[in-house]
């Protein structure tokens, strides 16, 4: 099995003397930085004046400009979307890195994918927490954490995976465990899980399974509480104990139904299409889409988006759970 390092494992003195800035203030810029300051860590966020700016400042978060928190600090982590780091690191951060000091991000793709060239002088890892930021918020402020990745792509000072670890370990994440990997396999795997799987994978079986039943002329309320509603209860019984221990709680019947038809809904097929989603990945094929999709000003992304979020699903589902006020979070991911 993989070496699994959890909080006894790390030494995390070795960050204790060092500045270290945190760039972008969003779904990971604001619980790496509360978790880090909560942590007893000298934390700056870096910012252009904003809404992020704002909100950190209330949240009594030190702040300046990227160019000023890249030059105090001994630890960059940068925590900006990935399609504007390549501008931002080329306009105000590549000039202002303290020799010896790490360069950090929460995932591979810009390095992995030559849009961000480091100079040779500063180390450069990635620590990459393998799930949503404001979780890793969430998770911290009970006590518990989300698991995370880190890899060393340039070891400058001999110490780079030291510090790696003690950061995965101020942010919680060694609570839940930390394994490390290189930035190839990080990237590769997140792309592939997100598109395949946790994101792509579901929204499109959700949104398969709920057109399937209102075509059929069944109720669009039904088939929200079948499809999308009770998905999340099905989850956090795999989450907890694995299939097993869902298919432990779910009546027999289901479970018949789960070993006969679930291998049609995902077959051979699928899997083959999995496969060639995962060659455009390591072919950089992906990339190339993204990088220049972002150049053209995202047309196709906001095409895709207008009416992704007219889809009837998501319009039974604002009414329904305007209804169920339990299933929304204390605070609403979407409006922070
Ligand atoms: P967000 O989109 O949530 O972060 C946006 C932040 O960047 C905002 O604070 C925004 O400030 C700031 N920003 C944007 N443009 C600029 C700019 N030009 N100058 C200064 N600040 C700017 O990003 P994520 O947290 O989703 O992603 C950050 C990194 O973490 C990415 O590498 C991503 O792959 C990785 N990651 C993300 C996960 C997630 O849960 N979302 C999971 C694991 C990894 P403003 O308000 O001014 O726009
Ligand atoms: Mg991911
Ligand atoms: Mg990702």
């Amino acid at each position: 099995m993989a070496k699994v390092f959890y909080d006894q494992d790390i030494f995390d003195e070795v960050l204790k003397a060092k500045k270290i800035a945190v760039i972008g203030y969003g779904s990971q810029g604001h619980a790496h930085a509360l978790n880090l300051k909560d942590s007893g860590f000298d934390v700056v966020v870096g910012l252009r004046e904003g809404k992020s700016w704002d909100k950190a400042a209330k949240d009594g978060v030190a702040v300046c400009s990227v160019a000023e928190a890249t030059a105090q600090a001994d630890v960059v982590m940068v925590l900006l979307p990935d399609e504007r780091q390549p501008q931002v690191y080329e306009e105000s951060i590549k000039a202002n890195l303290k020799p010896g000091s790490a360069l950090v991000f929460a995932h591979g793709f810009n390095v992995h994918f030559s849009q961000v060239v480091p100079p040779a002088n500063v180390d450069v890892f990635l620590v990459a927490p393998k799930g949503p930021g404001h979780l890793v918020r969430r998770t911290y402020q009970e006590g518990a954490g989300v698991p995370a990745l880190f890899a060393v792509h340039q070891d400058y000072s001999g110490q780079a995976r030291e510090v790696a670890l003690a950061y995965a370990k101020a942010i919680g994440s060694a609570r839940a465990g930390v394994l490390e990997t290189t930035f190839q396999e990080e990237t590769e795997t997140d792309l592939f899980g997100e598109q395949a799987v946790l994101c792509g994978g579901v929204t499109s079986l959700v949104k398969a399974g709920f057109e399937t039943l209102t075509e059929a002329g069944y109720q669009p309320e039904v088939a929200y509480f079948e499809c999308l509603h009770e998905l999340k209860l099905i989850v956090d019984l795999m989450y907890e104990g694995g299939l097993e221990n869902m298919r432990y709680s779910i009546s027999d019947t289901a479970q018949w139904g789960d070993f006969v038809s679930g291998p049609r809904v995902v077959n051979e097929e699928t899997k083959a299409r999995m496969k060639e989603i995962l060659e455009d990945i390591q072919s950089g094929a992906f990339a190339k889409g993204w990088i220049l999709e972002n150049q053209a000003n995202r047309p196709q992304f906001n095409a895709i988006n207008a009416k992704e979020n007219n889809h009837p699903i998501e319009k039974v589902g604002r009414e329904l759970r305007e209804l169920m006020p339990f299933v929304k979070p204390k605070q609403p991911v979407m409006s922070r």
